[in-house]
C-alpha cells in the first residue's frame, strides 16, 4: 500500500485529473502533475507541476524520480511514455491496457474477442477497405478517426458509400473506423474500479444524454431494467478483467431499440457520466482512483441520492459569466467549475449535480437552473 503521505503522479492536466488531485490531497497525498500546458486545470492546483510534453524524457525521469505511484486521465498518452514510466515506478493503468483502448478499431476488435457485442464496424485504413465494408455495415454509418477523438469531434455521418469516400478525404485519410448507426432506445455507462488483486467495485449505472456527440445530461438511478443494468455491468467488469484493468474506468454502452445492451466504447480513466458520483455516492470516481492506485481498500460505491448531473460548455457563457448566483440560489445543486480560463462552444467548462427524492424531480430541477444559468 502506498500510504497518505506519499506523492502520486497525474499524466494530463484536464479536468479529471484536477478532480483526481482534489480528491488525492484531500486524503493527504502530494500530486504532480505532467501536461504541456501551463494553465492546465490540474495542473495549477497540483502540488508540483511538471510543464513538458508526453514524451519528453527528461521529464518523464523527474516526474518518476518524485512519485509513488503514477496514473492517468487521457487515454492519449503514449502507451510507450507508460512503459517507460512502468520500470521506473508503480504505474496504473498498465500501458498494455492504454493501448488497447488508444485505438477504436484495436478496441472493438478487443471487445469482439471477449464475445461483447460492438456496432458492426470496419477498419478503414484505404479507399480500398471502404469497398470491402459494403457488405458488413448498413448506411446510415458514422466515419469516424480511429485515434484521438472525443466529444464527437472527427465523426462524419454517411448515407452512402460515396459519402464515406469524401468523409474519409475530409478527414485527411488517416485511419477511420465506419460504424454502422444504431438506432439508439437510451445510452447508459458502468463505471466501475478494479483494484491490484482483481477485486471489482461497480457504481450505479448510468442514464446519458448526449447532444452533438458530447455529453449533456446524466440521471441515476437510470431508468433501465434491473436486469438490463446488471448484464451492462457483467460486460463492463469482463472488459476489466480482459484488459487486467487496474484503476477507475468506464464502459459506454448503447441501448438498441431491440433492447440490446451494445459496448460503444471504454474510457480508461474516470468518466463524465461518473461526475455524478462527486456528490451522490458514498465514494467518488475519483477517491476510488487514488484508492486503486495506492491499493487501498475500495470505498463504497452506494447511491446516496437521486441525482442528475448536467454539463456545462462554453456556450452557456456568451459575451459574460453565467448566473451563477441564481444556480448556487437552488440549496441541492453542487457546482463544479475546472478554471479554465477560455470558455469555447463545446468546451467543457464544468457540470453541476442536482440532488432530489427522485430523478424526475431532480431533472426538473436540473432543467430550469440549465435555462436561468445562461449568459445574456
Ligand atoms: P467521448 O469520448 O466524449 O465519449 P467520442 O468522440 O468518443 O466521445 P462516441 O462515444 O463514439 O464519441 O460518440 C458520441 C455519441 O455519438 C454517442 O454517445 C452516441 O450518442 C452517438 N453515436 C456514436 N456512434 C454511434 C453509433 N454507431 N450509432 C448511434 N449513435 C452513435
Ligand atoms: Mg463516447
Amino acid at each position: 500500500m502506498i500510504l497518505p503521505g506519499a506523492t502520486l503522479g497525474m499524466l494530463g492536466g484536464g479536468q479529471l485529473g484536477r478532480m483526481f488531485t482534489t480528491a488525492a490531497q484531500t486524503l493527504g497525498y502530494k500530486v504532480v502533475v505532467l501536461d504541456p500546458d501551463t494553465n492546465s486545470p490540474a495542473g495549477i492546483i497540483a502540488d508540483q507541476h511538471i510543464c513538458a510534453k508526453y514524451d519528453d524524457s527528461a521529464a518523464l525521469e523527474q516526474l518518476a524520480q518524485l512519485c509513488d505511484a503514477i496514473t492517468t486521465e487521457f487515454e492519449n498518452i503514449p502507451a510507450t511514455t507508460l512503459a517507460y514510466l512502468e520500470t521506473k515506478t508503480v504505474v496504473h493503468p498498465s500501458s498494455s491496457a492504454l493501448a488497447k483502448t488508444q485505438n477504436r478499431n484495436v478496441e472493438k476488435q478487443f471487445i469482439a474477442s471477449l464475445d461483447i457485442p460492438t456496432v458492426p464496424f470496419s477498419p478503414i485504413h484505404t479507399e480500398a477497405d471502404i469497398i470491402d465494408a459494403e457488405s458488413k455495415i448498413q448506411f446510415p454509418a458514422i466515419l469516424k478517426v480511429a485515434t484521438f477523438g472525443y466529444d464527437g469531434k472527427g465523426q462524419i455521418v454517411c448515407q452512402s458509400l460515396q459519402e464515406v469516400f469524401q468523409a474519409f478525404e475530409s478527414l485527411g485519410k488517416v485511419e477511420c473506423v465506419l460504424e454502422q448507426r444504431i438506432d439508439l432506445e437510451r445510452e447508459i455507462s458502468v463505471v466501475l474500479a478494479r483494484n491490484v488483486s482483481g477485486q471489482i467495485t461497480n457504481f450505479p449505472v448510468a442514464e446519458n444524454v448526449h447532444i452533438n456527440g458530447i455529453l449533456h445530461s446524466t440521471t441515476v438511478p437510470s431508468s433501465v431494467s434491473v436486469l438490463l443494468a446488471q448484464s451492462a455491468m457483467e460486460m463492463a467488469d469482463k472488459i476489466a478483467e480482459g484488459l487486467d484493468y487496474v484503476g477507475t474506468m468506464a464502459v459506454e454502452c448503447f441501448i438498441s431499440t431491440t433492447g440490446d445492451v451494445i459496448v460503444n466504447e471504454i474510457a480508461p480513466r474516470p468518466h463524465n457520466s461518473g461526475h455524478f458520483t462527486l456528490n451522490a455516492c458514498v465514494t467518488s470516481q475519483f477517491e476510488q482512483q487514488v484508492r486503486m492506485l495506492c491499493d487501498l481498500p475500495s470505498g463504497n460505491c452506494d447511491l446516496t441520492s437521486p441525482v442528475v448531473m448536467i454539463n456545462l460548455l462554453g456556450d452557456v457563457w456568451g459575451n459574460s459569466q453565467p448566473h451563477w448566483d441564481t444556480l448556487l440560489a437552488h440549496p441541492n445543486i453542487k457546482l463544479h467549475l475546472y478554471g479554465k480560463k477560455e470558455a469555447r462552444p463545446g468546451r467543457k467548462m464544468g457540470h453541476f449535480n442536482v440532488l432530489a427524492d427522485d430523478t424526475e424531480h431532480a431533472m426538473k430541477i436540473a432543467n430550469q437552473a440549465f435555462v436561468e444559468l445562461k449568459a445574456d
